[in-house]
């Protein structure tokens, strides 16, 4: 198995390839085809797993679908992530339509971030205290969005960011698509996803 019998975008195959992606890795050979049917995850997957590719894809194939802008949300615990998370989401999305990304994080200047995010942005990388400060601000409208991932949610857990991440997920649609990822699924994990997805899919790797 390969990613270029997948049926993605031409440019994505091209990008793939350069980034020497040739062999999906096991979490992206289950998260991928789960990830584009549209249904909610519930992933146990490392740093190292390959995972940030395995919530990319999902998230480039459905928001190339989407018109209508911020269509995608990536909430992640540090500033450090988030920067590594934009870096590959831009390596995969090289070449492709109207898919500009933007980090609201922590750490570094807002009014930059703001001036970027009015810029019809469709792809959001985010720590949630950050996020939540624009969201009060009403200076994000999070209506359009098709699909949410949650990265490390156990390292969310831990830098005591629960209330903050369910605080932001009231902003997004009943309906979107949410992906959560964590390293373990402790039982505070499984209560979280029993909050945030609807009857997901589970994977380990
Ligand atoms: P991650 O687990 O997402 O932090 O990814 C770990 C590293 O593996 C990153 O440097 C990725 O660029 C790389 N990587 C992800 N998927 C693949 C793949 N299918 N083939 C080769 N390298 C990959």
């Amino acid at each position: 198995i390969d990613f270029e019998h997948c049926g993605f975008p031409e440019a994505l195959n091209h990008n793939l390839k350069e980034a020497g992606y040739e062999v999906p890795t096991p979490i992206q050979m289950q998260m991928v085809p789960v990830g584009l049917l549209g249904r909610d995850i519930l992933a146990s997957a490392d740093t190292g797993s390959g995972k940030t590719a395995a919530f990319l894809l999902p998230v480039i194939l459905r928001a190339l679908l989407e018109s209508k802008t911020p269509a995608a949300l990536i909430l992640t615990p540090t500033r450090e992530l988030a920067i590594q998370i934009e870096r590959q989401a831009k390596e995969l999305m090289t070449g492709l339509p109207r898919m500009k990304t933007v980090l609201l994080v922590g750490g570094l200047p807002l009014p930059p971030q703001l001036h970027r995010l009015r810029q019809h942005v469709k792809v959001i990388i985010a720590t949630p205290g950050r996020l939540l400060d624009i969201i009060k601000q009403n200076a994000v409208d999070l209506c359009g969005i098709k699909i949410v991932v949650v990265d490390e949610a156990d390292t969310m857990l831990k830098m005591g960011f629960q209330q903050q991440v369910l605080d932001v997920l009231e902003n997004v649609p009943q309906d979107c698509q949410t992906i959560l990822v964590s390293a373990t699924i402790p039982t505070s994990i499984e209560q979280l996803a029993g909050q945030l997805l609807h009857n997901p899919v589970r994977i380990v790797t």
